[in-house]
């Protein structure tokens, strides 16, 4: 029987999330973008596990800063990112592109290329099976690209390539649970809100999260039937969003959101 997998996020800095992928059975685990090396050492430790992979979405200092740490402690994890953003990454034992698939705690990661916050982000799909009888929702690692109810800032990207990455996103399977890199939500309502205010899926989604923000609860992971619901930035085809912006075209539609976001 295979070990099932049990994911949690940690805080870490100000408001990011460091996925921790865990095979209790197994005492293995495994990070995606390790902001700082602190918190995942102590979840670790106090599991008595080992780390055997750190997966990488892009370079920003807030997604590799842990990782050097992490690996004076555990030299033999994998450590995987975009082989064409070596230079800029953490030294990679696997390098991976667009399309690649490895296996990563006994279930199969499937690597996507979404461009757009930086050129070379990549997304980690993690997709459903059945393990020790237990059916297991896809999951999806997006690092900076989509976040709940919102999106990465474009630094290096153009809104055509962020604009085809969400798309990308938005074509998994619709109970794909996301795990994305920072805590934004409540503002990303916020903002949604003020450009979509007659979404009542949107309305709803709002009260929650303010529950939740109260209760100091986090809001991760979200799933992507909601956000295809309540995200404008993967509503940019919607009536309501190219009404907003004043524009028709996705593209557009994307870009203007992005600029006013930006002003917030
Ligand atoms: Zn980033
Ligand atoms: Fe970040």
């Amino acid at each position: 029987m295979v070990a099932y997998l049990r994911i949690r996020r940690l805080p870490a800095l100000q408001d990011n999330l460091i996925p921790l992928l865990e095979q209790p059975g197994e005492g293995r685990a495994a990070v995606v973008d390790p902001a700082e090396a602190e918190p995942v050492i102590t979840a670790l430790d106090h599991g008595g596990m080992e780390l055997v992979a750190v997966l990488h979405t892009h370079h920003h200092w807030d997604h590799i800063g842990g990782t050097a740490e992490l690996l004076q402690r555990w030299p033999q994890a994998m450590v995987v990112g975009n082989g064409a953003d070596q230079h800029r990454l953490p030294p990679l034992s696997h390098p991976v592109a667009d399309g690649d698939r490895f296996v990563l705690l006994d279930r199969t990661v499937e690597v996507l290329a979404v461009s757009g916050h930086t050129n070379g982000h990549l997304a980690y799909v993690l997709p459903a099976c059945v393990m020790g009888g237990q059916e297991q929702p896809p999951e999806l690692f997006c690092g900076d690209t989509l976040f709940s109810c919102g999106c990465g800032r474009l630094f290096e990207g153009t809104p055509g390539q962020m604009l085809m990455s969400l798309q990308r996103l938005a074509a998994l399977p619709p109970q794909t649970r996301i795990w994305c890199a920072h805590e934004y939500t409540a503002k990303n309502v916020a903002f949604a809100l003020s450009q979509d205010p007659h979404n009542s899926t949107l309305q709803s989604f709002a009260h929650h999260v303010q529950q939740l923000v109260q209760a100091q609860l986090p809001t991760i992971p979200s799933r992507l039937e909601l956000e295809l619901q309540v995200n404008p930035f993967l509503r940019c085809h919607t009536p309501a969003l190219q009404a907003a912006t004043g524009q028709t075209d996705p593209e557009a539609v994307l870009a203007e959101l992005r600029r006013r976001r930006q002003k917030l």
